[in-house]
């Protein structure tokens, strides 16, 4: 099984089995070919490795239903056993003492071939779950720049001392890595999921192992290459493999740190694997049902051109989206009509459509599972409320759904407070601002707000009192690699990005000397 993609004059043929990516030097069958200029058999063997499970999976293009690859291997205990040996030999040996300034040259290096090969390694998530190619290389794009960004913060990380105290000692307070770091992601966005966990883990001087989404593992196993060319062995490893391989991470003894993107249920999961084992640290990037509060004094313009971009971005599978709008009453009518035209003119446009195509915005749904998910919160909006645009497949091939909107949902409503992760909103009304935030804050979830309002003294009255982890003023919000982003109630604990993002990945280490 073979996948060829063109761009431009070069021709990249990835074959598969690709399987769990484990750096060290035992010989594996190739597995990544690479025309132009071909990269050797020889240097390819020390890259992937079949998984010793004996495990396969399969992945199928949203688009056509095409077979993508049925030979994708998943790790079993033995080859998370190995990937956990070799990140530890790694963390004991060069990594963990290395000159950060030498640290921060490969994450540099890293973060430029990630650049180089951005659209390549995008077409094979668009190939995988149906995301538009310029959206996935855009988040390979910001994947790099989160390297670039923990790559400044390397050798930057410093302690504290204190002298004299009552006591007569001098006191040193030092900032060290934990050791061995697992991440887990979500499907949606893999590059940037990568990133956030293993930049800053590399920065403070610990190794990782990261296990892509079985739904989109083929874009994560492309960088191996690359990891090559700027790690040591055991630096990264990546481990394919569904939920099972994923709790192996979570359960394991020798792993002391695990950072998870996906939905809440999969967090508490690996919540209660952490606690039940060795109590490694635990940080939760989870589901989100994010509101939109539009004041009537809000540039109407502006807020229906945002919401539109943050409900079909990525067919609407992201964390943060604004998924409930809550509409001051005055201006409602008006703003439900201006978001349904625009919808409606997006529907009729090239906007959606074949994935693969530079000009394409919006893409199928990512598979089966989340199609027939989608289809069934559009039967629950039908019946608790009213339609007001979409609420229907898009066309007959492939895993389509018409950008929706929903009106006068009640707030108890499924479609109101379950996370759909698809291009569906509701919109509401509200007639105060209190009234505003408190439905606003009637869910489970904190990940993100929105709030359009030409007022300042209300932006920041509302940002106060929100439960939200972030949020935008007259925007949708979009995370970048200087801040840190993640969310409060139930959807997680822990920042990814910024400074905060680092800290996740150090420990403290007190020193009394008398
Ligand atoms: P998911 O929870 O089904 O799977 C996420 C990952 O967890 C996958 O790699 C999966 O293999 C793994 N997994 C599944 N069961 C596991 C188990 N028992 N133990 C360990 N690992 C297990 O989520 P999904 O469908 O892949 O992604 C969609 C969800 O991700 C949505 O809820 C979305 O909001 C969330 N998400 C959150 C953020 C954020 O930053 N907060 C970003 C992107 C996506």
């Amino acid at each position: 099984m073979s996948i060829s993609l063109t761009q431009g004059m070069r021709t990249v043929q990835i074959d598969f089995p690709p399987s769990s990516a484990i750096f060290d030097s035992r010989p594996f069958p190739a597995v990544v070919a690479d025309r132009g200029p071909p990269l050797s058999r020889s240097a390819l063997r020390k890259i992937f490795v079949d998984a010793k499970s004996g495990e396969l999976l399969s992945v199928h293009n949203p688009h056509d239903d095409s077979l993508v690859s049925d030979k994708i291997h998943a790790a079993g205990p033995e080859d998370v056993d190995a990937a956990v040996k070799a990140a530890h030999k790694a963390f004991k040996g060069d990594w963990g003492r290395k000159d950060p300034t030498d640290r921060a040259k490969a994450m540099l290096k890293f973060a430029d071939l990630i650049r180089e090969k951005a659209g390549e390694i995008a077409a094979l998530e668009t190939k995988a779950m149906g995301s538009a190619v310029a959206t996935q290389t855009m988040g390979y794009n910001v994947g790099a720049d989160l390297f670039t960004y923990y790559a400044g913060l390397a050798d930057k990380i410093h302690g504290e001392a204190a002298y004299p105290s009552s006591a007569g000692k001098y006191k040193i307070i030092q900032r060290e890595p934990i050791g061995v770091c697992a991440g887990i992601g979500a499907w949606n966005v893999s590059a940037v999921l990568f990133a956030w966990k293993a930049a800053p883990a590399l920065a403070a001087g610990n190794t990782v192992i990261y296990k892509p989404s079985e739904k989109a593992p083929l874009g994560t196993l492309a960088l191996g290459p690359l990891i090559q060319q700027c790690f040591p062995p055991g630096v990264i490893n990546i481990v394919n493999g569904a939920g099972k391989t994923g709790q192996l991470l979570a359960a394991h003894m020798e792993i002391r740190q695990i950072a998870f993107t996906g939905s809440t249920a999969t967090g508490r999961k690996i919540q209660e694997a952490a606690a039940k084992s060795n109590l490694k640290r635990v940080s939760l990037e989870l589901g989100g049902k994010s509101p939109s509060l539009i004041f009537d004094d809000a540039d109407l313009e502006l807020a229906v051109s945002k919401s539109m971009e943050g409900i079909v971005a990525n067919t609407g599978q992201i964390c943060a989206m604004a998924s409930r709008i809550f509409v001051q009453e005055s201006i409602a009518d008006n703003f439900i009509e201006l978001l349904k035209g625009t919808f409606e003119t997006a529907s009729k446009g090239n906007m959606i459509g074949d994935p693969s195509l530079a000009d394409t915005q919006v893409g199928p749904l990512a598979d089966k599972a989340q199609f027939k998910r989608v289809m069934e919160y559009l039967e629950i909006g039908k019946k608790d409320g009213q339609l007001v645009t979409g609420g229907i497949q898009r066309g007959t091939n492939g895993l389509f759904v018409e950008p929706t909107i929903f009106k006068n949902t009640p707030n108890g409503s499924r479609i109101v407070q379950e996370e759909v992760f698809g291009p569906v909103v509701t919109v509401q009304t509200f007639k105060t601002e209190e009234e505003a935030v408190q439905m606003a804050n009637d869910t489970v979830f904190g990940l993100s707000a929105c709030i359009y309002t030409k007022s300042i003294s209300r932006a920041l009255r509302v940002t106060r009192d929100m439960e939200a982890g972030t949020i935008a003023v007259n925007d949708w919000y979009f995370p970048a690699p200087d801040t840190p982003f993640g969310g409060v109630k139930q959807s997680g604990y822990g920042r990814e990005g910024g400074l905060e993002g680092l800290n996740e990945y150090l420990q403290t280490k007190t020193i009394q000397i008398k």
